[in-house]
Parts: structure tokens; C-alpha cells; sequence
């Protein structure tokens, strides 16, 4: 079916993200029909890895996507906090004694992407439209116009802008949102394991923390190959744009890390390809909702990634707007005004808490050995740590009241 094709009675996503896909799985579940206009010509995902907790693993099982995410997954043994100078090392979560099984989903994004293309291909093959670049959009009591920027109008019953942070469709609705530099960049890779000695390929979450940077390392698998994510987060005052596209180099990205452990520089020395990206803030919207139009995910509230939350945050918005389509299906613009109500107040939370987790990671106080393992002991004991994660982890998008 081509474009021009969409029926009338469609939902429109704009953005096949993980986001937007999630949502039109929600909903081609349900029976209701959507459709998805993406800009890219190609469904490519930026090799890094993602760390799915316990909301967002909720939101997975919901959609029957249990089995597929597992075979793609490893299941961390161990969480642990290393020092940046001396890898001295403080446990924060062990498999063996977590009963519940509350361990997250450590995958590829590039995984997660084609595990939710393949669901919805399999309900509607014809429902992800590419090359289908939305530019704007007019609404009025019978429906919804997208337009793209080949100056086609898809004709549809709904639009939901899962667009990112770039949004087209927030532009429309709210107008132009400044974003803010954060004086921080991150970077992104991966590094084939059997590069690295054994005792770095083990199944382990490491955040490393210093004065001025972090690194996340966790190990991921693309069928039979492991590898160990580079994630690191550094304090930076220039410029950078805010893309996840742009490549750095080892050189570079070891200038970041000068005076860090031996295990860091080698993760950095092995990577294949290195991302970099500015990281910026916007203000929390006040609303994302209007008429038959609504926002999803980094559209309506992107965040620093010093939670990983941003994806699971788009999961739990998909869960719970297409429990409102079910709870209003004669009413869409309540429907969505119900969803905005529901997850306004706990995305700002996360959002304002992601931003607050900077100073917890890059603290003066790591500079030395002599004052980082007092430091350590109090911000990441058990009751700072459950403090800080519990809430967000135990929320249930699936089953939260909607009313
Ligand atoms: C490397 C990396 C690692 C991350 N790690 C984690 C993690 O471990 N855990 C976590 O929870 N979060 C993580 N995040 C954050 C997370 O990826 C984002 O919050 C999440 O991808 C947002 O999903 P989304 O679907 O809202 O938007 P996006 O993923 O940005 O998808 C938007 C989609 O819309 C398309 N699009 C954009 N504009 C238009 C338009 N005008 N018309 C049509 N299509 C359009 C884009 O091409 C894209 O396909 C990470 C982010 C990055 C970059």
C-alpha cells in the first residue's frame, strides 16, 4: 500500500524510533489501525547499547516481546562503582541474591529496534512509511492532515509525534523550544570482547566515576558475538551539535580519559566506531496535548542519559497512551489529555532527576583516593541508591490507574 493509501481512520506516528514503534505495536495489538511516517530511507540504528530496567521490561512483556528481547540479551551478574584512578570497586546489585529477578535487559539498540519492526510488520507489513519526512500538520473536528516535505497530506484520524527531541510535530503544537547546552558530551561504542583481557569480558554493569567524567561498560551480544558497551560521559565546555551521528576519534576520546585506569584507556583503545554528541536540556512542557495531536518520548521530554531512562520513558508513554485509546476510544482528544494528565508530572520527575545525577558523578570529591571511597559509601549505600532508583523502577505502565 502506498502512502497516499493511508485510510482515513488510521492513527498517524510520526517517527519509527523505539518509541514510535512500541506505540504502534500497543496499538495494532488492540485492532486499531496506524501508521508510521519515517524520515529516514532506512531503518539504522547507532551501534550502542541499551539498558532496559524493570518499567521498561514491564512494558516489553506486555507487548509478548519476552522472548525475543531475552535471546538477545545478557543478564548482568553483577552491578558494581569504580573509582576512575585505581578501579577500586564497591558492589551495587548481585544477581545471585536478587530473588525477585528485578536484573534489566542489557541489549542492542539495533536489537530492540528490529524486534519491534518484525512485531509490527507482522500485524500490518504495510504499516512503517519511509522517506516520509513530517514537516507539519493540520487538524480539525474530522481528523488530522501530516504533511510531509514532498508537499504530500496524509489523511488520518489521529497524529502522535514520536519525532525525538528534534520534533516537527511539538513544533506545530507548541511552537519553537530552546534547548540548552549542559557543558557535557557523551560518547558512545563498542568493542568486540575477545580484544579485551578476560577479566573486563566478564558479565559485569561497571559505572566508573571520576572529578570531570563517568563510564558506563556493560556487555551486550549481536548473535554470536560479545561485546562491551562504551558509554562515557565528560564534562566539556565546547560546542557540540545535539546528533548521534557524529564520529570521533580514539585519539580524541582518549584525551577525555587521560589519568584513568588501564581497563578504560583499553575499552577505549579497542572500540570500532566512536559516537559523540552534545548533551542539551529543554524546559518540561506544560502541555503536549491538543485536539487528536499528542507528543511521545524525546518529543515531549528528552532527558540527559545519566538515568537511562530515555527509552524506557518511551516505552512506559506507549504502554499508557494506548491504554487510553482503549479507555476513550469515542473521545481521542480526552483520551490523550488523560495520557498528557497521567505522565506529565512523572517524566518531568525523571527528567529533573536525570539533570541531578551529574554532580553525584562527577564530584570533586574523586579526585583523591583519600576522599572518594567516603564519598562513595554515602551517595551509592543501599538506601541512597534504592532512594534514588526504587520509584522509578516500580512503576507499572501497564496496570497504572488511569483514573
Ligand atoms: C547512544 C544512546 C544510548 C542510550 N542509552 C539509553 C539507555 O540505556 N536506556 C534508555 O532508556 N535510554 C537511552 N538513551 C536515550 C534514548 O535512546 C532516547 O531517549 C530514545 O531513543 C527516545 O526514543 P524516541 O522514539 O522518542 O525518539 P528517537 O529514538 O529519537 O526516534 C525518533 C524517530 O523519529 C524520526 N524522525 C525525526 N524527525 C522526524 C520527522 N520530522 N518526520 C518523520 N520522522 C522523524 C527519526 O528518524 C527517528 O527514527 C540512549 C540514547 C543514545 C543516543
Amino acid at each position: 500500500m502506498s502512502i497516499e493509501q493511508v485510510s482515513k481512520s488510521s492513527v498517524l506516528i510520526a517517527g519509527a524510533g523505539i518509541g514510535g514503534l512500541a506505540m504502534a505495536l500497543s496499538l495494532l495489538r488492540r485492532g486499531i489501525d496506524c501508521d508510521i511516517l519515517e524520515q529516514s530511507s532506512e531503518l539504522r540504528e547507532v551501534g550502542a547499547g541499551l539498558w532496559i530496567s524493570m518499567n521498561g521490561v514491564r512494558v516489553l512483556r506486555d507487548l509478548a516481546l519476552t522472548e525475543q528481547v531475552e535471546q538477545n540479551c545478557i543478564a548482568a551478574e553483577r552491578r558494581d562503582i569504580r573509582l576512575w584512578s585505581n578501579g577500586e570497586s564497591w558492589p551495587l546489585y548481585d544477581r545471585s541474591s536478587d530473588a525477585a529477578g528485578n536484573q534489566p535487559y542489557l541489549l542492542l539498540r539495533a536489537h530492540l529496534l528490529k524486534i519491534l519492526v518484525e512485531g509490527v510488520r507482522r500485524l500490518k507489513p504495510s504499516a512503517i512509511h519511509l522517506n516520509a519526512h513530517v514537516v507539519g500538520f493540520i487538524q480539525d473536528d474530522e481528523g488530522v492532515r501530516a504533511k510531509l516535505a514532498d508537499g504530500t497530506e496524509i489523511q488520518g484520524h489521529a497524529l502522535i509525534g514520536a519525532d525525538g527531541a528534534h520534533s516537527k510535530v511539538r513544533l506545530g503544537l507548541i511552537g519553537n523550544i530552546e534547548s540548552e547546552y549542559t557543558n557535557a558530551i557523551a560518547w558512545r561504542g563498542l568493542v568486540p570482547v575477545e580484544r579485551l583481557a578476560p577479566h573486563q569480558r566478564e558479565h559485569v554493569v561497571s559505572t566508573w566515576i571520576g572529578p570531570t567524567a563517568h563510564v558506563t561498560a556493560y556487555p551486550v551480544k549481536w548473535q554470536d558475538t560479545q561485546l562491551m558497551t562504551f558509554s562515557g560521559q565528560v564534562d566539556c565546555a565546547d560546542w557540540l551539535l545535539e546528533s548521534w551521528s557524529e564520529k570521533g576519534s580514539v585519539k580524541e576520546c582518549l584525551g577525555d580519559f587521560q589519568g584513568w585506569h588501564s581497563d578504560i584507556i583499553e575499552l577505549i583503545r579497542n572500540v570500532d566506531t566512536l559516537n559523540k554528541w552534545g548533551l542539551f536540556v529543554r524546559p518540561s512542557l506544560e502541555t503536549w496535548s491538543k485536539g487528536r495531536v499528542t507528543l511521545l518520548g524525546d518529543a515531549c521530554h528528552s532527558m540527559l542519559p545519566y538515568l537511562g531512562q530515555g527509552v524506557n520513558m518511551a516505552l512506559e508513554d506507549a504502554s499508557v497512551l494506548a491504554r487510553c485509546f482503549d479507555d476513550q476510544p469515542n473521545d481521542l482528544a480526552k483520551a490523550f489529555r488523560t495520557y498528557q494528565d497521567l505522565r506529565l508530572d512523572r517524566t518531568s520527575r525523571v527528567v529533573k532527576s536525570a539533570a541531578g545525577m551529574l554532580p553525584v558523578f562527577h564530584n570533586p570529591a574523586l579526585n583523591s583516593v583519600a576522599t572518594a571511597g567516603d564519598y562513595i559509601k554515602t551517595q551509592w549505600a543501599p538506601s541512597a541508591t534504592a532512594a534514588r532508583y526504587d520509584w522509578i523502577y516500580q512503576y507499572d505502565a501497564t496496570t497504572v490507574p488511569l483514573h
